[in-house]
């Protein structure tokens, strides 16, 4: 097969798969002296995530939170070598990756293969749908740049064709019903930007429609932000039905249909069992009550589930370490269980850690010190004393000495609307409100890679306060 001619035989070859949080730190902080290294991502791109509900409303534009993965990889030391493709098999025995071009336009070639010496995944994980009949058909997702182009159309196109002369209530209604399921950060960030978007914007353009719009957020948990502590959750959950946002708790969504979703709800009742006794009596229990809602749009933010690319490593993986369906499980290096010259980081491992760019981007951070100093060790071993270089790739991978991962949580934050947000930070220091929000677009705003980001973020908020949000259909 067509087998990827790189770089400089006497060094061993590092590939990184994806470009998100894990792979862009990773390769942000490694020395790249020492290597040859591929990275493999379907996307040319890193896309700064926690920013994101925001471009679905067009408050920010969907290209001041995209960096491209060659402005990442020019500037390192050695050359890099970028693939814009998705990786369709590892195998950790022949330590090889298969890629294929999936993009819309290929050339006469459009799969390849690399050996690796090193391999480092960061590919991510994909959302969690259960295989809840509909989802996919009928639900629209917030995780990448398309999903936020698709959302901010069809939200569009719910208000225009609601607004269509003569339109019936009844269907007015279902148009303009827009549901969230899943109260995690992202469901409830996705809310309180659409919420924002209707309040200050859709009120001055859609005037006849807009007190029809209503917003429902669906989790199925007793309450939103299970991460989260108890008093911000509450304090969350009251500002969001102060702000007419319908949040329906103990509710699970079983189906989605085209225009309506199938829930079950957990209710408290008073029932009629007959006791051992043989008699009745009046109990309090919980039951489920199942029933449809009409929606227009449905954004579905209901977790994370392993990619294909990785199940079907854990695939390969020896029968004791394919029990985990979350991920791969590692060691405290970051090394997979059960593989040899295997590191992963971020949404594609099975950790105590939650799947956040915090710890993605503590890892990728922390794989690339090791990096670093594997491969001055490795290049010492291979020239100064004459080691073939998979002896000296063996050797280093011995671990003995080396740091381990060590996880620092800075604190969580969420945008919760209205100019509010919410942080839980470490301490205990627990605070939401306005000056929450100013700490929160702080924080985002010192995170963002480059100094363009910065910029293009900074205009879209000034662009949005003084002209408010774009309301043109794409
Ligand atoms: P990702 O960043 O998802 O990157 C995966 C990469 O792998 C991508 O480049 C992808 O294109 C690539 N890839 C996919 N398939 C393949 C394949 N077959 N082969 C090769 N490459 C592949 N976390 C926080 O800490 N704070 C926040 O405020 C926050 N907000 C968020 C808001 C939203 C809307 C979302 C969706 C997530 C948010 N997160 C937040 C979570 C955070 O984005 C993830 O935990 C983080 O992106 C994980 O990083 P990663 O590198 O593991 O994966
Ligand atoms: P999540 O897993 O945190 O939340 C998903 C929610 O959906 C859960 O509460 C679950 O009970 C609910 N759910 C699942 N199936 C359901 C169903 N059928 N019906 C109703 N409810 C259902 O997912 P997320 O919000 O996408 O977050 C993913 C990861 O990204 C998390 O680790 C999160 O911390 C991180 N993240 C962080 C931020 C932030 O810090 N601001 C923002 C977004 C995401």
């Amino acid at each position: 097969s067509n087998q990827l001619p790189f770089g400089d035989p006497s060094l061993p070859t590092l590939v990184v798969l994806g470009a998100g949080w894990g792979s862009t730190s990773f390769l942000a902080s490694l020395d790249t002296e020492n290597y040859n290294v591929v990275v493999v991502s379907p996307r040319n791109y890193f896309l700064f995530t926690p920013l994101l509900p925001s471009c679905t409303v067009g408050t920010l534009e969907l290209r001041s939170l995209m960096l491209p993965m060659r402005f990442i990889t020019s500037r390192k030391r050695r050359a890099v070598k970028f693939v814009e493709a998705d990786v369709t098999d590892v195998d950790p025995v022949s330590r090889t990756v298969t890629f294929q071009d999936n993009s819309e336009l290929v050339g006469t070639v459009s799969k390849a293969l690399v050996k690796y010496d090193f391999l480092v995944m960061g590919v991510g994980a994909e959302n969690a749908t259960f295989g809840i009949k509909g989802v996919k058909e009928h639900g629209l997702f917030l995780k990448e740049i398309w999903d936020a182009k698709r959302i901010r159309q069809k939200l569009m196109d719910c208000l225009e064709t609601a607004s269509f002369p003569g339109q019936p209530t009844e269907e007015v209604d279902r148009l303009l019903h827009m549901v969230v399921v899943g109260g995690g950060p992202t469901g409830v960030e996705y809310a309180a930007e659409l919420r924002d978007f209707i309040v200050e914007d859709l009120r001055k353009w859609f005037p006849d429609v807009v007190n029809r719009v209503k917003i429902t957020l669906v989790e199925a948990l007793p309450h939103v932000l299970a991460a989260f502590d108890k008093s911000l959750v509450d304090y969350t959950e009251r500002h969001f039905r102060q702000e007419n946002i319908e949040v329906r708790l103990n509710t699970m969504v079983r189906e989605v249909r085209e225009k309506e979703i199938v829930v079950a709800e957990k209710v408290r009742r008073f029932v009629t069992e007959t006791g051992e006794d043989g008699k009745e009596k009046v109990v309090e229990k919980d039951v489920l009550e199942t029933g449809t809602v009409p929606y227009g749009m449905l954004v579905w933010a209901a977790g994370n589930a392993t990619r294909a690319v990785t199940q079907s490593l854990i695939s390969k993986l020896p029968k004791e370490k394919q029990n985990q369906r979350r991920g791969l499980v590692v060691d405290e290096h970051l090394a997979v269980e059960g593989a040899e010259r295997i590191y992963a980081m971020g949404d594609c491992t099975a950790t105590k850690y939650a799947p956040t760019a915090q710890v993605a981007s503590q890892q990728g951070k922390y794989l690339a010190s090791l990096f670093s100093d594997r491969g001055r060790k490795i290049r010492q071993l291979a020239s100064a004393e004459g080691k073939n270089i998979q002896h000296a790739c063996d050797e280093v991978e011995a671990k003995e000495g080396e740091k381990t991962f060590g996880y620092s949580h800075l604190g969580s934050l969420a945008y919760i609307g209205t100019d509010q947000a919410i942080a839980d930070l470490p301490g205990g220091v627990r605070v939401a409100g306005a000056a929450t929000y100013l700490f929160w677009r702080s924080v985002y705003l010192s995170n963002l890679f480059t100094l363009r980001n910065k910029m293009l973020v900074s205009f879209d908020w000034v662009k949005k306060t003084l002209f408010g949000r774009d309301i043109a259909r794409e």
